[in-house]
């Protein structure tokens, strides 16, 4: 069996990641399963190198072809400095629909970490990717539409809001929030992970936050409703996946008290966004957590990290991030396996203090190992 992968090397450390991640994907699947099965890999041009070749940072034939992928991995990308520019990220993710956008969290041991028991953090956070401030729609203070955006909410609806207030808009739909938290819930049943949390500010924002909640219990009431147990309901049960609710500012405080009380969490985009990053933190590894935006149809990997300017070209970048992007894919596809075998020759070259230097600097007693010698260190220990 071969499946195809989309790639975009991407800018900066993007082109030397992406080599030495690739052939320990592939050397993964090939341990695995012999020839049996294998990753096809096929270049897009995104980037600066996309500009040399073709004058665009975005040619019209990588989004074409990315509309029709099932799967595809993509390097860091610069977004141009300058009037003018979208970022070519937030271009793929609108274009391509991408709306869950999905970071599992996981520690590997010798990291330093700044809680004590990071080995307990196991979780994987769905944020929703198109709505709520990614939506975008925000006017300045003292601006025109500002303005009228105040006025006809004081001649309309009688709320004052001072005339020099900046206002945004934060749109949350039920489609929108129930196809990510059916996206989460599918996960947990897939993983056979134990919970899926809904995280919200449904307290103070009822009917956007409050809301998010509503319909996630609402898909679990109505799609899952052999699988799941609410957490009200769940003294005694076993074999289902229990759907709770917590409040985002609790939450906060519960992932670093309980984290072995968390596994599978469904979010807003706001929420998400702090809430990945925290999580991040708590394991040491912000440098190598790897992630995926999904819509229906593609898969799209991507390198969490930026391009590093300072350090490109000079074997120095760590290569984890979009490796375990690999594994992510692989368990995407069901070849766990394959993706079991990454995870452990992370582990154990990690565990055995060989690393780049962004976590030799994480790290007592390291040894400082370039991009190549940590993916010939990874490839051995397969
Ligand atoms: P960055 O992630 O590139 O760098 C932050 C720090 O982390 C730097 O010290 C860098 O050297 C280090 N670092 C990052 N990745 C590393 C790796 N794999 N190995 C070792 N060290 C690593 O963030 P930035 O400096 O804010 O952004 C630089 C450029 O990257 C900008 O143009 C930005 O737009 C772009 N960017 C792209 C993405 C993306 O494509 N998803 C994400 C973030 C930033």
């Amino acid at each position: 069996m071969q499946k195809t992968v989309l790639f975009i090397e991407g800018d900066g450390i993007g082109a030397e990641v992406t080599r030495a991640a690739q052939p320990i994907i592939n050397k993964a699947v090939e341990k695995a399963y012999g020839k049996e099965r294998a990753l096809e890999w096929k270049e897009l041009l995104a980037g600066e190198k996309a500009f040399k070749e073709t004058g665009e940072y975005l040619p019209q034939s990588t989004l074409d072809a990315l509309r029709g992928a099932e799967l595809a991995m993509k390097g860091p990308l610069t977004t141009p400095v300058g009037k003018g520019f979208r970022s070519l990220n937030v271009t793929m993710r609108q274009t391509l629909d991408l709306y869950a956008c999905i970071r599992p969290i996981r520690y590997f041991d010798g990291i330093m970490s700044p809680v004590k028991r990071p080995d307990l953090v196991d979780m994987i956070v769905f944020r929703e990717n198109t709505e709520d401030v990614y939506a975008g729609i925000e006017y300045a203070s003292g601006t025109p539409e500002a303005r009228k955006i105040i006025e006809f909410f004081r001649d309309q609806l009688g709320v004052n809001v001072d005339l020099s207030a900046g206002v945004g808009l934060k749109p949350m739909t039920p489609a929108g929030s129930k196809r990510l938290v059916r996206k989460a819930l599918q996960h947990a049943v897939a993983q056979g992970k134990s919970s899926v949390t809904l995280v919200h500010k449904g307290n103070i924002m009822k009917y956007t936050e409050g809301g998010f909640r509503e319909w996630g219990y609402e898909v679990a009431r109505d799609e899952f409703a052999d699988q799941f147990v609410t957490e009200k309901d769940s003294a005694g049960v076993t074999g289902k996946i229990v759907v709770k609710d917590r409040i985002a500012d609790a939450m906060f405080q519960e992932v670093l008290i309980r984290p072995e009380q968390y596994s599978v969490i469904a979010t807003t985009n706001l929420n998400g966004d702090y809430i990945s990053d925290a999580l991040a933190a708590q394991v040491g590894g912000l440098g190598l957590a790897p992630g995926v935006n999904m819509s229906d149809t593609l898969a799209f990997y991507e390198a969490t990290h930026g391009t590093a300017p300072t350090i490109a070209g000079q074997d120095k970048a760590n290569p984890g991030s979009l490796i375990l992007c690999g594994a992510m894919l692989l368990d995407h596809i069901g070849w766990h396996e394959a993706a079991a075998l990454i995870h452990n020759a992370m582990n154990k070259v990690i565990s055995d203090k060989t690393v780049t230097v962004d976590l030799a600097t994480q790290m007592e007693g390291a040894r400082t190992v370039g991009t190549t010698e940590f993916g010939d260190l990874l490839g051995a220990a397969l």
